[in-house]
Formats: structure tokens, sequence, C-alpha cells
């Protein structure tokens, strides 16, 4: 009864609260059951009841409580509750045991159920108030169609509902081939050629419009839908591939792949299928990348997966290496060939002794156990070329291409070979001395700077050069960074700090419009003293060295 109901709920609450555990409080509602009553009896209906309170006990724990309440209502008090995920798929049980046929009698009745659902402490409310908004919710459920189950609008229930919803709608999606594939180029470093591109999902959503992986593939997370995107796009990957080597470009594609994909054991066998009778000539093209983080625990199993995908001609790349466990035995387990390191390390080298530290030692393993590296987010020109100097063979990011749909693709590769790309010139700088690669990658951004602001000979230009681009931006981040990190116990470096200081008053002087003649003798100082700091950046360098300053410490 009642009473005894919600002395129970009462004392789950503070065992809850008590050991920090969630608590779920479901109200059930048998649908349509009056018409059962009033066609068959009441002694029918009675029996359909207790047959049905049955089934309901066989999907509950010894600790949980079943309250009939109603004449069809029900309460269920859950304890201990692992995840919405559990919840949500133990409701779904109860619609299954509801809607499955009953006989009595050689009758044969049919049911379904509404079942409004909230948690605690979620639901921060007392035992009356726990069964009110289960019931709140109860009707709602009833409202949108009944046999089915509805979550008291929280926050987190209207996230679990949002992604439910995700999730059906991107199964549909998959089906009407609503996801499209773009494309970044990766290239090496020191010859600026294009090596391949990352394929790299999307979905067209049909009123959200153009969504990116991390706003879908996080709600599919371990359910069989990774597969099914994996599968799209390989699919979607070869087809492009063929079609591309027909119009004379043969290019390396790199897919991600997900975790659950590596988990399946057939995975081999229904990567062949995809790669059909051209296996031989086209798996040697593809490149699947794997994400260190994602659990890829058993080693053993999912090696064998990887080294017959290996056998096919494929091979593997490890993903956002740096972000997990960054564990040697992975190389000694798996068979991967090409690491990437996670751009979040890369993007900050320049200005954070920690970031470069990391990228610095990924590249030193790397090297260690022969494996060509791929630098991501690589946005500017000179961490290019600090990567470069570290020894990283490949690099990828906006720096070089933002990713780009499909028909953009060979246009762009066409205009990449034939223009003179300033990252095909890099190599030019991998001769000098690499000692101080952090060094000479400051004085590469100062120097560029320089170039673009000087390279504007009338006033105008100028001015309109200089407002455009007021920092060395790379040399900036460096002073403030590793540069003062390694450097700022050595005389030169103040003199830097002071010349440079200088000339950004002077320039915020010329962008504040002076007279023609202030303003030729400003830019003759400005002048001057960017050759200084380029001057003193390189004395900075045989200080360094003979003060014995090493950057590996
Ligand atoms: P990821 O594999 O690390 O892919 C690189 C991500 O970094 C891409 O984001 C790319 O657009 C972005 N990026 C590239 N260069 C730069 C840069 O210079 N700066 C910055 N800030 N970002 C840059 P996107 O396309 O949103 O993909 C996000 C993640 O989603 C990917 O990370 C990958 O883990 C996953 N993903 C993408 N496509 C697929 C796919 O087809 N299948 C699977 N399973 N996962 C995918
Ligand atoms: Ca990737
Ligand atoms: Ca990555």
């Amino acid at each position: 009864n009642r009473r005894l109901l919600t002395d129970r709920l009462e004392q789950s609450i503070s065992l809850a609260r008590r050991e920090s555990t969630t608590l779920a409080v479901c109200y059930l509602d048998i649908d349509h059951f009056k018409p059962v009553n009033d066609k068959w009896g009441h002694e029918v209906g009675d029996q359909l009841l207790s047959a049905y309170t049955h089934r309901l006990k066989g999907e509950l724990r010894d600790s949980d409580t079943l309250a009939r309440i109603g004449g069809d209502e029900f309460v269920l008090v859950l304890t201990n509750v692992e995840s919405l995920q559990a919840v949500d798929k133990l409701m779904q049980r109860l619609l299954d045991v509801s809607a499955k046929p009953f006989r009595i009698e050689h009758r044969r009745i049919e049911l379904s159920a509404s079942i409004g659902v909230t948690l605690f402490p979620n639901d921060d409310v007392d035992a009356d108030g726990l069964i009110r908004d289960a019931d709140h919710a109860m009707y709602i459920a009833k409202s949108r169609g009944k046999n089915t189950y509805e979550f008291f609008d929280s926050d987190e229930s209207r996230q679990l509902q949002e992604q439910r919803l995700l999730v059906q709608e991107l199964e549909q999606g998959i089906e009407s081939k609503d996801l499209v594939l773009h494309f970044q180029p990766r290239i090496e470093l020191e010859t600026g050629d294009i090596s391949g591109f990352e394929v790299l999902v999307r979905w067209q959503h049909p009123e959200r419009g153009l969504l990116f992986p991390d706003q879908f593939l996080p709600a599919i997370k371990d359910t069989h839908l990774e597969w099914f995107v994996d599968q799209y796009v390989l699919q979607a990957a070869i087809a492009t591939h063929k079609a591309w080597s027909k119009a004379g470009f043969p290019v390396s594609l790199s897919v991600n792949l997900t975790s659950s994909t590596l988990q399946m054991h057939d995975f081999p066998a229904r990567l062949k299928a995809l790669f059909g009778k051209d296996l031989k000539q086209i798996a040697p093209y593809f490149e699947l990348e794997v994400l260190e983080q994602s659990s890829i625990e058993d080693t053993g199993r999912v090696g064998k997966v990887m080294l017959e995908c290996v056998k096919l001609g494929v091979q593997f790349s490890l993903d956002d290496f740096g972000t997990g466990f960054s564990s040697l035995s992975y190389f000694h387990d798996l068979p991967i060939e090409v690491v990437k390191i996670d751009q979040s390390f890369v993007r900050n080298m320049l200005g954070s002794q920690k970031d470069y530290g990391i990228v610095e030692g990924v590249l030193r393993l790397a090297s260690a156990i022969d494996r060509p590296v791929v630098a991501e987010g690589v946005e500017t020109i000179e961490l290019g070329l600090l990567l470069g100097l570290r020894g990283c063979k490949y690099a990828q990011g906006y720096g070089i291409a933002r990713p780009m749909p499909g028909d953009q693709v060979l246009p762009w590769i066409e205009q990449w070979c034939d223009g003179k790309n300033q990252w095909s010139a890099l190599r030019y700088e991998f001769d000098g001395p690499t000692g101080y690669s952090d060094l000479n990658t400051a004085l590469f951004s100062y120097h560029k700077w320089s170039e673009r602001l000087f390279g504007q000979g009338e006033t105008e230009g100028f001015v309109a050069a200089a407002r455009e681009n007021m920092r060395p931006a790379a040399f900036e981040d460096w002073m403030q960074g590793l540069g003062f990190v390694h450097y700022h116990k050595l005389p030169h470096w103040h003199m830097l700090e002071d010349l440079h200081r200088l000339n950004r008053e002077t320039l915020r002087e010329i962008c504040a419009e002076v007279d023609a003649a202030k303003e030729e003798s400003l830019k003759a100082d400005l002048r001057q003293r960017s050759l200084d700091i380029e001057k003193m950046l390189v004395q900075l360098g045989d200080e360094a060295q003979e003060k014995g300053i090493s950057i590996w410490n």
C-alpha cells in the first residue's frame, strides 16, 4: 500500500544519500486496462494483473521494490542504479515484457504500458515528490502515444533524451546517405609534397545543417552505430579513391576507425569485402587511424585483427598520441606504422615548455622505434619549421589547408603543385644549424614578419599592412614562453626584450597617423631595430652555446 511504499522509499532515499548512489523511481501504468476488465470481467482482470506482476518481478533485483498503488498502476523503486543507460535498458525490457501476449483461460490478451522515471538525487525531492515527478513523466509518456517511457525533465534526463533522438536520427541519416566526407591534406615537411589526405566525416543534418563529428560521434559510443559509421566512411572513401584514380590522382587516404570496429573479430573479412575485387591495387593506398585513447585494452586480440588487415595491404597509424597511455607496448604488440601527435600539444609548442617537451618526447620515441610522425594542428608555417627541424616527417593542419569537400580536392592538389607555396620553400630552412631550433624558428618568424611589413613600399600600404600585422605572433609566443624559459638569464635576452618593446611602441605611433616626414624617420628606426633583433637572435644562440645551455633540460 501507499504508506508502506512511502516508508520504503524514504529509507532508500537516506541510503542513497549516505552511500552516494542513485535511485530510480518509476511510475508504470497499463495502457487500456479498463476495456479488458469491461470485456472479460474482473476475474480475468485480476488473473491478468497477477500474471503481469509476476513478469515485472522477473525483471527486478531483490533489492528493488514493486508496489501496486492503484487498479493498474505500479511504482517501482530501483536502488543503486549504475547508469542512465542501465535504467534505459531496464525500461525497454519492462515495455517488452508488457507487450508479450498473455494467455488467461485460453484467451490471448495483449497489453502495453507507459512508464515515467525520475532519478534521485538528480531530482532532489522527498518520497512523495519523487512519486509525483515519476507520475508526471508517465503522463508525458502517455501523451506521446503510450507504450513508451519518459524521464522526468531534469537536465541530465533531457540530455539523455536528446541523445536518444540523435541516435535515431543518425540511424536514419546513414540510411539516407546524409553523411559526407571532407578531406584534409597531409604534407611531407622536407619537400612540401602531398603525402595523402585524412578523411573526416560530417553529417548533413536535414534541420541543423552540417554537423561535426564531435556533435554526434560521442552519442553513439559503444553502440552498433559505430560500425555503421565506419562502414559508411570506408565505403565512400574507397569509391572516392577509385574516382580520383580514374582522373589520374591515385590519392592515399587515411580513415578514422571507432573503437568498436577493431573489437570485431571479423573486421578484416568485412574490410576485404568492402575493397572487393580491387583489393590488391587499392588497399595499399589506405591507412586506418586508431585512437590511442580507444580501449585497445586487449592488445592481443586487437593485434590479431590489425595484423590480418595489414596482410590485406592497409597500414595503421596511432591517432592522438600523447593523450592516452602513450605506452611503448602498443608498438611492440600492434602493427603500427605511423604515429600522429595530438594537435593539443602541437598548437602550443612554441609558447609552452611543457607541450614542446611532449612533442619532443614523442619525436624521439618515434625515431628510436623508427616510425615516422605526423603532427596535427599545424596552424602556422613556424610550427612546420620547428617540427621539421626536430625531425617530424609529416604535417597536417589549418596552416596547410582546412578539411575540404571532395569536389575541391583535385583543384587544390593542382594549385598546390603548380603554385609556389611557402611550404615547399621550407626545405631550404632545414639546411641550417639545428641546435637551437626554437631560436631558429623565432628568427624565421620574425624575419617573415618584417619581410611582409617592409615589402609594402609606399606609406599607405605600409600603415595598412602594419595595422593588419601588428604582432609577429609566433615570435611573441616564443618570447613569453619557451624563449623566456631557455634564455632569460642571458644578457642578450634583455637587449632583445628592450628592442622589441621599442619596436612595438614605434609601430603603434606610425599607425596613429603621424605626418609623412615623421613616419619616414620612425620607419627607418623600426627597420634598423628589426635587423638588430635578428642579429640579436643569432647572438643569443652563440651565447647559449658558450654557456652550455641545453634546450633539452
Ligand atoms: P582527429 O582524427 O584528431 O581529426 C583531426 C581534427 O582536427 C579534425 O576535426 C580536423 O578538422 C581538426 N583540425 C585539423 N587541423 C587543425 C588545426 O590546424 N587546428 C585545429 N584547431 N583543428 C584542426 P573534426 O573533423 O571535427 O574531427 C574530430 C574528430 O572526430 C577526429 O579527430 C576523429 O577522432 C573523429 N572523426 C572524424 N571523422 C571520423 C570518421 O570518419 N570516422 C571516425 N570513426 N571518427 C572520425
Ligand atoms: Ca584522425
Ligand atoms: Ca588526431
